[in-house]
C-alpha cells in the first residue's frame, strides 16, 4: 500500500492533474516515485526571471505561469515524456517513420520554435529542422542574435507524414499533448508558431495565416506569436520581409538585438 501523503502535497497532485485536464490528459498511470515527484520543486516565490519580464507583460500570462510547477530537472522531465511517447504506434504516422523526432535545443530557451512535423532529413537524423527549411529557420534565429543552441525546437507531430503532407487533425491530436508536456517543462517566454498548423493545433483556431499573424496571444503561462513556415518562405522569398516583422515583434519582447553588421 502506498504512504498516505501530507495535505501540502495533495494540494499540489490535485493542481498538476487539474492542468492536464484542461490540456486533455485523462490517462495517467502510477510510476516509481524516483520518476516524476523529485523533478518537481516547492514553489516557494516568483521565479527570479518573472522579475525581469518587461512591464507589459500581461498579469494573465503570469499568473498562469506561476500556476505551473517548477520543474527543477528539465532534462529528465523530458526524458520521462520521451519515455512515455516510448516506440509510438498511436496513430499511423508511425508506420513510415524511421526515427521518431521529438526536439531538440536549449531546455531552458527563452524561445521555443515550434514546426508542423518531420520530413524527410528530420526523419534520417531524428532532429527538427535539418534539412533546407532547417538552414532557413537557423538563417531566422542568426538573424534575430542567436544561435540554434540557445532555442528549443519541436513539432506539432513527432513522425513524418507521407509524401510531407499536412499531418491530419486525429495524428495531430493524437502527438499535441506531449508537445504541450513540453512546453509545459521548458516553459519558454515566447512561443514561435511556424506556419498554419502549428499555429491552429497550438491555439485551436481555424484561422488565415494573414489574421493569425502580427499579434500576441497567451499561451499556457509564455506569449506566442505565429510567423511562416520557413518552407514556405522557400517557395515564396517575398513573404520574408513579412516574417522579420513577426521575429522582430519577438526580438522587441526580449528585448534582443540583432547582431552587428560585419564590416565589409
Ligand atoms: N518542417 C517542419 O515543420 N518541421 C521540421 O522539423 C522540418 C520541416
Amino acid at each position: 500500500m502506498s504512504a498516505p501523503q501530507d495535505p501540502s502535497s495533495k494540494t499540489r497532485i490535485a493542481a498538476l492533474v487539474n492542468y492536464y485536464r484542461e490540456m486533455g490528459i485523462y490517462d495517467f498511470y502510477r510510476r516509481p516515485t524516483e520518476g516524476l515527484a523529485p523533478l518537481l520543486a516547492e514553489r516557494t516565490a516568483e521565479p527570479a526571471e518573472f522579475e525581469s519580464m518587461p512591464q507589459s507583460a500581461p498579469p494573465k500570462a503570469m499568473s498562469s505561469a506561476s500556476s505551473l510547477p517548477i520543474i527543477e530537472d528539465k532534462p529528465a522531465a523530458l526524458k520521462l515524456v520521451r519515455d512515455d511517447i516510448g516506440e509510438c504506434t498511436r496513430c499511423r504516422l508511425h508506420k513510415g517513420r524511421t526515427n521518431l523526432v521529438f526536439g531538440v535545443g536549449n531546455v531552458n530557451a527563452d524561445i521555443m520554435f515550434v514546426g508542423e512535423g518531420p520530413g524527410a532529413d528530420e526523419d534520417a537524423q531524428g532532429e527538427p529542422f535539418v534539412g533546407r527549411a532547417g538552414q532557413l529557420l537557423n538563417n531566422m534565429i542568426s538573424a534575430m542574435g542567436l544561435k540554434r543552441e540557445d532555442v528549443y525546437i519541436a513539432n506539432v507531430v513527432k513522425c513524418r507524414p507521407p509524401s510531407n503532407r499536412t499531418p491530419e487533425k486525429d495524428e495531430c491530436d493524437t502527438c499535441s499533448p506531449f508537445l504541450m508536456r513540453q512546453i509545459e517543462i521548458i516553459q519558454p517566454k515566447v512561443i514561435v508558431a511556424l506556419g498554419a498548423t502549428a499555429a491552429k493545433n497550438l491555439l485551436a483556431i481555424n484561422d488565415s495565416m494573414a489574421s493569425l499573424r502580427g499579434r500576441w496571444y497567451d499561451f499556457r503561462g509564455a506569449k506566442l506569436a505565429v510567423t511562416y513556415h520557413p518552407a514556405y518562405l522557400l517557395r515564396d522569398p517575398r513573404q520574408k520581409a513579412e516574417a522579420w516583422k513577426d521575429l522582430q515583434m519577438v526580438m522587441k519582447y526580449l528585448g534582443l538585438k540583432p547582431p552587428a553588421k560585419k564590416p565589409e
